[in-house]
């Protein structure tokens, strides 16, 4: 649906509705609250509001999902912003005695938006976006997420569509959340590739050797380059675009290019040429990466890296929606990210009409036996599967499952381990060899041989 359906106009009538009865607060509360790891977790969390007119409303905090969604469903916030676990109660933080109220914990978040590859898009600039330059946060997304997986060894990682013009990454791995101001800027460094502002002409300079994380990133953009940047983009079609490709080269190889030019048109062979001619230079002087870092320069992912580093930094949260677009901040599906269409991305105004839709027989029936368990929640679920936000939800639900299921094998494998680890070892009062493994389920009860209770804290046989 084209986001001229919105009207921002009616987003005071639409908030009511859409927090009332198709915000998915429970997979959101049970994302936050990370199983209750620490003590008041979800409780310290800061989240802030955006209400009309922009007014911003900092240091919201909410003692349980009950209060969380009263509060929300009482002041409808045009954005929702999500912020850093503190050291105390944030909505209380006037209370507690100037640099005592911390900011301890958040995910590793990374913000990517369109906007700043204005210097390397020809389709659109600013806040515009079409099919055409969303490819570079799909490159974007594939080099990082596979850099946050491989090199960091991260893995839960949430990819998340901004609702404008770009992507949020939250990494929700314990390791993260707890990273320091520094552990962060170093992720943030490692990852930052282009260097330089507006008025930095060459914003990628590469040295021998090739670091293997820019190695596995330009094999991600190689494999889309030529469709991206030379046919859709077409950066060496016009003379003012071409000009700032051959601004990359060195001079030497930029006149061979340019007589060249003059009579060929086509811009992949044009491309093949400049290929051609900066690897010739290559052989002579060893490290030269021209064309790689013309690829970089033009495809290679655009951090805002403060948002990264600050442990106290706000991010828009998913499923918040965007007042100008009316689009839901929805998760994107990594098994399906070539086809993730921003355009797809189901508006405020789109699901609440989707609810007032008559239900089918089927949804009918299911209503009224879900009325029968009498309960709220249940009728909820309902609500927001009937519209097109329930895929979203559903992606959002398997991340939350997963991160639960990961959490309670850790914890699993941890009384495991602490179970055979002594297990292995003979008992303490009799010297007998460990026991088989079905005993091993007594480890927390009496030795076996000796019907002895177990030493302390720590089972023994
Ligand atoms: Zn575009």
């Amino acid at each position: 649906m084209p986001t001229t359906d919105y009207d921002p106009g009616s987003l005071p009538d639409l908030l009511p509705l859409y927090y009332k009865r198709l915000f998915p607060f429970s997979q959101y509360f049970r994302w936050l609250n990370y199983g209750g790891v620490t003590k008041n977790y979800f409780q310290n969390r800061e989240f802030s509001f955006t209400l009309k007119d922009d007014i911003y409303v900092r240091y919201q905090s909410f003692s349980n999902q009950s209060e969380m969604e009263k509060e929300i469903q009482k002041m409808n916030p045009y954005k929702i912003d999500i912020g850093a676990v503190y050291s105390h109660r944030p909505n209380q933080h006037n209370t507690i005695k100037s640099g005592v109220f911390q900011a301890l914990e958040k995910e590793l978040v990374f913000d990517i938006d369109m906007t700043d590859y204005d210097d390397v898009r020809r389709c659109c600039s600013a806040a515009d976006i079409c099919s055409k330059c969303w490819t570079l946060m799909t490159i974007a997304i594939r080099i990082l997420d596979r850099a946050l997986r491989e090199d960091f060894g991260f893995r839960h990682l949430m990819w998340v569509f901004s609702g404008r013009r770009g992507v949020h990454c939250w990494v929700c791995d314990e390791a993260a959340r707890k990273l320091s101001a520094a552990g962060r800027s170093a992720v943030a460094e490692y990852l930052s590739l282009i260097r330089g502002g507006e008025d930095t002409v060459k914003k990628v300079q590469l040295s021998d050797p090739v670091h293997p994380f820019i190695k596995e990133s330009l094999k991600v953009i190689e494999q889309r380059f030529e469709k991206y940047a030379l046919v859709e983009q077409d950066i060496l079609g016009s003379k003012e675009s071409t000009d700032k490709v051959l601004a990359l080269v060195p001079d030497e190889v930029r006149k061979e290019l340019v007589a060249f030019f003059l009579i060929e048109r086509n811009p992949v062979v044009r491309w093949k040429k400049l290929t051609a001619a900066v690897q010739v230079m290559a052989t002579a002087k060893r490290g030269f990466y021209g064309d790689k870092e013309i690829m970089l320069q033009y495809c290679y992912p655009r951090l805002d890296v403060n948002v990264s580093k600050g442990v106290n930094h706000l991010l828009k949260s998913p499923f918040s929606v965007h007042p100008k677009t009316g689009r839901i901040s929805v998760p994107i599906d990594l098994k399906a990210i070539d086809k993730f269409d921003p355009f797809d991305v189901p508006t405020i105004s789109l699901i609440c009409e989707e609810l007032d839709r008559p239900k089918t027989a089927e949804e009918k029936g299911e209503a009224t036996a879900i009325q029968t368990e009498n309960n709220g929640e249940q009728r909820k679920v309902r609500d927001y599967k009937r519209t097109s936000l329930a895929k979203y939800v559903k992606l959002f639900d398997q991340f939350v499952e997963e991160m639960e299921q990961c959490r309670k094998g850790e914890l699993l494998r941890k009384s495991g381990e602490s179970e055979l680890v002594l297990g292995s070892s003979a008992c303490p009062y009799t010297d007998k060899p460990p026991p088989g493994e079905s005993e091993l389920v007594l480890g927390s009860s009496a030795c076996p041989y000796t019907d002895k209770p177990p030493l302390g804290k720590t089972p023994l046989c």
